[in-house]
């Protein structure tokens, strides 16, 4: 009889902490909800007022930038500034891009389904989760392995199944899966690494900021085994390290 009772109290017990939980998830629903749209919001904002308004046209990077959530690869600290027109700092002194230069770069390559790229300098994860939305694969290094590992969890929580991260000196790119239609080099280096051109695919595009101090974007294609080079615009990018500054000071 009594443990007949202790039961039903248990279970009386147990309904009303789920009914509790049940009430306080629907009264902050509405604010749950409108932080997500919030964001939202600040992105369709980002899209017009950052993007489109300097000239980025291409209908596939617009709708990629407007739908990955650039929040989700900010430390928490910063992720109201997520929208802002500008870089912010990810730890180990590196820098997420400012949305533009992403949407820039990402037009530069021309992306299409069919493509396989490479990205040199993963950082937050940001840029390779563009590159997910619009090509065929992703291959992405990344010289500290912090950060490399964090925006492998990030992507992959995020459901992205087409990329893969490596920790390691993007400097000698990845030849076991080239060549690439497209690479993106997300740090600044004195001259173009020689494995980046070889690895990089007939027809192909790379963009790269190239310089020290004072960068350029390079937009380089290789046609018919020639390399061509097209300066965009000034830039200012992290540096490369590793094998890159032994080269520099050897010279
Ligand atoms: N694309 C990133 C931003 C990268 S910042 C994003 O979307 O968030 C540049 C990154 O390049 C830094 O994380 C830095 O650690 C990395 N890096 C610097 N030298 C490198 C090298 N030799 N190989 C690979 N990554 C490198």
């Amino acid at each position: 009889m009594t443990l007949i009772y202790l039961f039903d109290k248990i279970l009386l017990n147990m309904k009303i902490k789920n009914l509790a939980l049940l009430l306080v998830l629907f009264i902050f629903q509405p604010v749950l909800i409108k932080g997500e749209k919030n964001f939202f919001e600040m992105r369709r904002q980002m899209l017009e007022t950052q993007i489109k308004s300097r000239g980025i046209k291409n209908e596939r990077v617009l709708n990629a930038m407007l739908k990955v959530e650039r929040h989700r690869f900010v430390p928490e600290k910063y992720q109201r500034f997520s929208y802002e027109d500008s870089p912010l700092p990810i730890g180990y002194g590196q820098t997420i891009s400012q949305p533009y230069i992403v949407a820039l770069m990402t037009e530069l390559i021309e992306p299409s389904q069919k493509d396989k790229v490479l990205e040199i300098g993963t950082g937050s994860g940001y840029q390779a989760a563009i590159l997910a939305e619009l090509c065929k694969e992703v291959y992405t290094i990344e010289i500290i392995p912090e950060l490399g590992l964090k925006a492998d969890k990030t992507i992959k929580e995020l459901g992205y199944k087409n990329v893969k991260v490596k920790i390691g000196d993007g400097f000698f790119g990845w030849k076991e899966y080239s060549p690439f239609n497209a690479i993106i080099v997300t740090c600044a280096s004195k001259e173009i690494p020689e494995p980046l051109i070889e690895q990089l695919a007939e027809g192909g595009r790379m963009v790269i900021p190239v310089g020290d101090y004072f960068q350029e974007l390079i937009l380089v294609r290789k046609i018919k085994g020639k390399i061509k080079k097209q300066k965009i615009i000034p830039v200012r990018f992290v540096p490369m390290k590793g094998e890159i500054e032994k080269i520099k000071n050897e010279k």
